[in-house]
């Protein structure tokens, strides 16, 4: 049998000493503890490992949760726990997140505990300790830096950090203020008064590419704080020794994406959630939760204050500071640049484009080119162009595992599929009738770098998406030649719209943008308006003013118009209003259940058993039917979906208990899987 190294171990047991029932939280997929005999010093919130699966021969580690003097188990069927791991047991609050999120998720709590524990702790190791950790650094108040060190605050910021400073108990804000308000000067100091009482600050961001420039504004405010780190991009022993460090209330401040909101934080005086209606805060695989909304609850039973920021709140977000849940705190001014970018749409109705491009923004690129600014061009599609075809016979670039085409990607000559990654080398002739005179439809980023370089011969074209920027440090390059000046046109993706300072952008063109007005995805219309709102707040900052122009061919179109006029709050109320009438989040509560499996069919036949034993449970609940998902072929799965929807959410989260709970009693064929997704963001 193989056992963890010695010194990962703290005891190890006698099977006569024992005389405790732990129960004990394991990954596996069934809505259940396991109960394993363990010997007295055992508390919940242990680590342990145990025996487990056919003989008792594989080992699993999980997370003891609760500690009983007897087991529904015959006493000769409890097996004893094999080790303890040498960490100080989780505290009652970190099991009780996890219990929450277990239950609003509908997840297997041993799923989430799993999930939240670091890479190493999950397979029951230890890190190697770098040094003994100096006892003074602990728990001790970091001081204020020193205000000549700190910008004068504008009458806007100093009102939020008051407010949140002055804040006592669970005080949810939202911090809404354009790019360059001045939110991260808001945070900072905020965190700054939480670390001088002594309190630890948690700060999630949406992506890994944002941490960096982040990190760095961090450490220098803060030089005597110890910062943890905490993202999918830093290696599996320094997450795992963040962790303990933090659990160990050594951490100061810990910074991270969503999965930094499980980090134990035993002096949690603040969360800030930057860009809180980023979609990366919905981790859309296995446990589907919401890190920003798993931190709103963390904050209220924390009863700490929690800020949520963004320039373009999500609009459940704002619905709440609308009605009241919510504080709002708006920063209306740029802290540095004194006018916003100019916002125009460019009505391509009656012209004949040339490459996507009109001839407004073809001469408004020319002149920045002549004043040695920068310009950004906006698609939000990656790829040489979205699919291959024949005009000859119709045959098209499809994938053979998914529903979906393959995408054109000239710069390295392959076909490839964005949803499974499939590849193949790009054909010469049609292969269905041998026509030579094959073609690329439609235009992604690669395709518009190739026509501005041709345009333009002496401009520099940079394209960045997730083709040219695929690792951290290829997009630190990208960003250090752009800010070398050495790039005087940007082609790129949604990547671009991420918070990064350009000092000389001052020509924000966006293209192709029109598609996403219509989508099926309700969501979509929110979703467009805060990717150009983003995009558009890159231009025009320190002294150079910006400017914005939209190729529409709906130049009065709502969304447009509110980007015009800067007026999220007219956007956000046009949206709400529209979602109350349709009956859509937030004024109902969804989620979906899905299922795959080899064919569609039993996918559709398994959901249907699943709504017939939905509608047998009744409640305030709307039951829609099993529809093939929009993507239905994924690959090689086929893909159905069952939306549930409640006016109530406590009606919603009832029925979503007793309905999972038949679930797993439905007889699934051996090639099906199915999850539930609660308050998804995708359909
Ligand atoms: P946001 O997070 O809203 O985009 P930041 O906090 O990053 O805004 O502020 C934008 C820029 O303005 C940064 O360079 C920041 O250092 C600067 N800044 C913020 N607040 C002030 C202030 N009160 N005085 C001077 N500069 C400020
Ligand atoms: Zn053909
Ligand atoms: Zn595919």
């Amino acid at each position: 049998m193989q056992l963890p190294p010695k010194s990962e171990v703290k005891s190890r047991f006698m099977p006569q000493a024992l005389d405790l029932v732990l129960q004990v939280a394991l990954d596996v997929p069934l809505p259940r503890l396991f109960d394993y005999l363990g010997s007295p010093g055992t508390m919940p919130g242990s680590i342990v490992r145990v025996p487990f699966g056919a003989a008792g021969k594989g080992l699993k580690t999980g997370v003891v949760v609760a500690v009983a003097s007897s087991s529904a188990q015959p006493a000769d069927k409890l097996k004893a726990v094999e080790a303890v791991l040498d960490v100080p047991p989780l505290p009652p609050d970190w099991l009780a997140l996890c219990e929450f999120v277990s239950r609003y998720y509908q997840h297997p709590l041993g799923g989430v505990t799993s999930m939240a524990l670091p890479p190493l702790l999950r397979q029951g190791k230890l890190p190697r300790r770098t040094k003994a950790r100096d006892a003074s650094t602990a728990a001790g108040a970091v001081p204020l830096p020193p205000t000549f060190l700190l910008p004068t605050l504008l009458d806007e910021q100093a009102v939020a950090v008051a407010a949140i400073t002055a804040a006592q108990g669970f005080a949810p804000f939202l911090l809404h203020g354009i790019t360059g308000s001045g939110k991260t000067e808001v945070y900072l100091q905020a965190i700054a008064a939480v670390l001088a009482r002594g309190g630890q600050a948690l700060m999630l961001v949406p992506e890994i590419a944002l941490t960096p420039q982040l990190e760095g504004r961090v450490a220098a405010r803060f030089p005597q704080a110890t910062i943890v780190i905490a993202h999918s991009g830093v290696a599996d022993a320094g997450r795992t020794r963040g962790f303990l460090d933090a659990h160990a209330g050594h951490a100061d401040i810990v910074l991270g994406t969503r999965l930094a909101v499980f980090m134990p934080l035993p002096r949690l005086g603040l969360i800030v959630i930057d860009e809180e209606h980023d979609g990366s805060f919905k981790q859309q695989e296995g446990m589907r939760y919401s890190a920003r909304d798993v931190a709103v609850f963390r904050a209220k039973q924390r009863g700490v204050p929690i800020v949520l920021g963004s320039a373009t709140p999500s609009l459940e977000t704002f619905h709440h500071a609308r009605n009241g849940r919510y504080r709002l705190i708006e920063l209306t001014r740029r802290a540095v640049a004194e006018a916003p970018p100019v916002v125009r749409v460019v009505d391509t109705r009656r012209e004949k484009l040339q490459d996507g491009m009109s001839a407004a923004l073809l001469k408004a690129l020319e002149a920045r080119l002549e004043k040695a600014e920068q310009s950004l061009i906006f698609l939000n599609r990656r790829g040489y162009a979205p699919v291959l075809a024949c005009p000859a016979c119709g045959w098209i670039s499809g994938c053979r595992r998914c529903a979906a085409n393959l995408v054109v990607h000239l710069a390295d000559k392959r076909l490839r599929c964005h949803h499974c990654g499939l590849e193949a080398g790009i054909p010469r002739a049609c292969p269905d009738c041998g026509n030579l005179d094959i073609h690329p439809f439609g235009r992604g980023t690669q395709r518009l770098e190739a026509a501005l370089s041709e345009r333009f011969p002496t401009a520099r074209v940079l394209r960045i998406d997730r083709d040219s920027a695929s690792t951290p440090s290829k997009w630190q390059a990208l960003l250090a030649s752009i800010h070398a000046g050495e790039v005087d046109i940007l082609v790129g993706t949604q990547m671009l719209a991420k918070g990064h300072d350009f000092p000389r952008l001052t020509l924000v063109g966006v293209t192709g943008a029109d598609a996403a007005l219509f989508a099926a995805d309700f969501r979509a219309p929110e979703r467009l308006f805060s990717q150009l709102m983003q995009v558009g707040g890159r231009s025009g900052r320190a002294d150079l003013p910006g400017e914005v122009l939209i190729q529409t061919e709906h130049p009065d179109h709502p969304l447009y118009r509110a980007l015009v006029d800067h007026d999220y709050a007219a956007f956000a109320a046009a949206q709400l209003a529209e979602r109350e009438q349709a009956g859509f989040p937030p004024y109902a509560f969804q989620a979906l259940l899905r299922a795959e499996a080899k064919q569609l069919d039993t996918a559709l036949e398994f959901l249907g058993r699943a709504r017939e034993a939905a509608a047998a449970l009744g409640g305030d609940i709307a039951l829609y039917d099993p529809v093939p998902m929009r993507l239905f072929r994924k690959m090689t799965l086929e893909r159905g979906q069952l939306l549930v929807e409640s006016a109530s959410r406590p009606a919603l989260q009832g029925f979503l208990a007793a309905w999972t709970a038949q679930l797993y009693e439905l007889k699934a064929p051996r090639d099906l899987r199915w999850h539930l997704d609660v308050d998804p963001l995708e359909f």
